[in-house]
């Protein structure tokens, strides 16, 4: 080439550069760059065929065919290796070729396009591989060095601008990418309730598998005993034992250093130890990988990987977004963990709840029904389906003693609600059934509180009484009947032991006299005891009958007391009725009643005082309404814990003192019945050793 001519060149070589760079800058996006980017280096070449291809994954597509077949754009992609351009694009060597009829290489197409000669250029910027481009003369024009010079000039040069505009596509793309995994992660986050840990994971892992051309996705979660990071499933594209196998210590492989550095690392040649890690895992075409550490706040939860099976399938460029992808999948997957957590704990609940015996319900603040067990289920015949969000009181209605319904300011959950106060019964409530039966409960109501400690709802326990209740009407009816086949034979015995002891049946010597005494005695306790079992069983069962009408109580206590003297002279005590000073009204109640309360508080201020008296005592409320017959002793007197338990039922003080008393500890518990059968009610007060004072009160008849 002459001087004046290479000027020449090196100005064209100039000006194409211009023109290349122009039209790059004016084109908007990658698509909209192939056909005038092409057409200008054609031009430049004073050519007027050839064809452009670009490199996507691991095979050329073409985007530009000029002054050829427009049919060549539907022949497949050509992989690397195959054919011209895929040749020169695995060797990243330009090639010239003179006669191209010749060549078996070429495809059918060129072939028979009646084409000469050709040079075909890889497209390259930064040492990265672009795609690949041809151009063809029909003449027998013969390419000169000089032209592959140039065209490789012109083609770098577009290979920059591509490669330009390619990252301003790519910032674009991500761009997208990001706020699409945005996206993903807001709907994620928002119905973080309906999603599963194995499908959040999955879509996440497919997500970012697809962005990066990755065949295979794992997550790795710190286990933090064994200080491993394990392979968790689901994995993308991996079988469940691969992924299960995937086990490496925290200071070990590509996996171990994206770990504890914190960083996103990208191997496209995969060193020893993680090669041996994916060999433990039966992982084995992996020709390059990305790894990043899977981090919520300051805390790292497990280390991210994608695979490939491609060679360099992962940049530099990658590993930015890779990390922010990940730290997305982290949020994500951290959520859907907790949520798993909860669920798991939430179902560990319900579980236990189910299991129990008793029926568990529970209502929100309208009392709306938000949980039933499985019990209530089988306890009422309602399905949990039916009743859920149904007003507790339609479908679980509680009904009072006389199976009747409860007014609603009076339900135990409304007052619950109101008062935040723990209710529990055990007696006097039904609860219906689905089929309107009912039966028997015992229960028990708190309020639920959230964590400000307000409370939104109520729960409630409670427990089908109907069988105890059963084994409670046998065991009065057995003590009836027990009693009343006991009644006769005692009387019957205590009839021929007075005979005898009275000598109708002849002369009794002074011992058996006292013998047939104590066996009077015996008899005697066991019809006191077969009466008060009878007044028991009669009171539980409302058999006892009260005649009611009213009667001057001092009468009563006088004749009463009257009967009582032998025995109290025979203990040396005094026994006394204190009269009253001015005449008091009289009582409402059954005379037999009221004078069988009497006995028993005067024999039992008899029993239990050994030195003193006994004093019987009227005194009118200040209100003239109640009339209180008071019996006080000078005896044992009873500890404030006793005081307590002493109308219960067999309740009996075994202490030094009371302990030779023959008694059954029923005595008391019949009293107060009887006293609250008449409106009345019965108190003691007692020190001691100084003694006690039992009071019962009735209703004074109105004048
Ligand atoms: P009991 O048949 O044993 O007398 P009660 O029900 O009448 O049964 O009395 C229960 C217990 O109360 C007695 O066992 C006794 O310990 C105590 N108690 C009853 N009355 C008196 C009293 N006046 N003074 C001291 N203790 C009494």
């Amino acid at each position: 080439m002459t001087s004046t001519a290479k000027t020449r060149y090196n100005q064209k070589v100039l000006q194409s550069l211009y023109q290349i760079s122009e039209i790059s800058s004016q084109a908007k996006d990658l698509d909209s760059l192939w056909q005038p980017l092409f057409q200008q280096i054609l031009q430049i070449m004073q050519v007027d065929a050839g064809t452009l291809l670009i490199l996507e994954g691991n095979v050329l597509q073409r985007k530009v065919a000029i002054g050829l077949d427009p049919q060549i754009m539907q022949e497949p992609p050509i992989p690397l290796g195959k054919g011209i351009s895929g040749k020169v694009a695995q060797s990243r060597k330009p090639q010239i070729i003179s006669d191209l009829t010749r060549e078996k290489t070429a495809s059918a197409v060129l072939q028979q396009a009646d084409l000469h000669s050709l040079i075909t250029v890889p497209l390259q910027a930064r040492g990265q591989l672009l795609g690949v481009l041809s151009i063809f003369t029909r003449q027998q024009r013969q390419f000169q060095r000089s032209d592959l010079e140039l065209l490789s000039t012109i083609s770098n040069q577009a290979a920059l601008s591509i490669l330009a505009i390619k990252s301003s596509d790519l910032l674009l793309e991500n761009q997208r990418k990001l706020e699409q995994l945005d996206a993903l992660n807001q709907i994620s986050k928002s119905i973080s309730s309906l999603f599963n840990f194995e499908e959040t994971l999955y879509t996440t892992l497919g997500v970012m598998a697809k962005i990066f051309h990755s065949e295979k996705g794992l997550l790795t979660l710190l286990d933090f005993k064994t200080h491993l990071l394990k392979g968790v499933l689901p994995a993308f594209g991996l079988a469940d034992n691969q992924a299960l196998d995937f086990r490496v210590r925290t200071e070990e492989a590509i996996s171990g250093q994206a770990f504890y550095r914190g960083i996103p690392i990208l191997q496209n040649q995969i060193d020893s130890q993680t090669k041996e890690v994916l060999k433990r895992a039966h992982i084995f075409d992996v020709k390059s990988m990305i790894a990043a550490p899977l981090r919520v706040k300051s805390q790292t939860l497990g280390v991210l990987h994608l695979f490939s099976q491609s060679e360099n399938n992962f940049q530099k460029v990658d590993l930015g977004l890779f990390s922010i992808l990940t730290s997305q999948a982290a949020v994500v997957v951290n959520s859907s963990m907790m949520f798993s957590q909860i669920a798991e704990e939430k179902n560990k609940a319900e579980i236990l709840l189910s299991s129990i015996g008793e029926g568990v319900y529970a209502v929100d603040k309208d009392l709306k029904l938000i949980f039933v067990n499985s019990a209530v289920e089988k306890l009422t015949g309602w399905l949990s389906e039916e009743v859920a969000g149904q007003r507790y009181s339609e479908v679980l209605p509680l009904l009072d003693k006389d199976k009747k319904p409860i007014a609603p300011e009076e339900r135990p959950l409304k007052q619950v609600l109101n008062s935040g106060k723990t209710i529990s019964r055990s007696q006097g409530y039904f609860l219906e059934r689905r089929d309107k039966t009912s039966f028997p409960i015992a229960f028990t109501t708190a309020a639920i509180y959230n964590a400000q400690g307000k409370i939104t709802g109520a729960i409630v326990a409670f427990r089908d009484k109907t069988a105890e209740l059963e084994v409670e009407e046998m065991k009065k009816e057995l003590i009836s009947i027990a009693t009343h086949e006991l009644r006769a034979p005692i009387t019957g015995m205590k009839g021929y032991l007075e005979m005898i002891l009275e000598g109708q049946t002849g002369q009794v010597p002074a011992e058996t006299q006292e013998v047939v005494s104590e066996v009077w005695q015996i008899n005697e306790n066991l019809a006191i005891l077969v009466d008060d079992l009878l007044n028991v069983s009669r009171l539980e069962q409302g058999r006892m009958q009260f005649n009611l009408q009213p009667i001057d109580a001092a009468e009563q206590i006088e004749a009463t007391l009257k009967t009582f003297q032998a025995q109290a002279k025979k203990k040396n005590l005094k026994l006394e009725f204190q009269k009253p000073t001015k005449p008091l009204p009289q009582i409402l109640a059954d005379p037999e009643r009221y004078n069988q309360v009497l006995i028993n508080l005067v024999s039992n201020a008899l029993k239990y005082t050994i030195q003193g008296k006994v004093v019987v005592v009227l005194a009118l409320d200040r209100a003239g309404r109640y009339l209180e017959t008071q019996i006080s002793d000078s005896g044992v007197g009873i500890s404030g814990q006793d005081q307590k338990h002493l109308f219960e039922k067999f309740y009996r003080i075994k202490n030094a003192k009371t302990r030779q008393v023959s008694g059954t500890g029923l005595g008391l518990w019949i009293c107060k019945q009887i006293a609250q059968r008449m409106s009345g009610k019965i108190r003691v007060r007692s020190q001691e050793g100084v003694g006690s004072t039992f009071s019962f009160n009735l209703p004074v008849v109105p004048r």
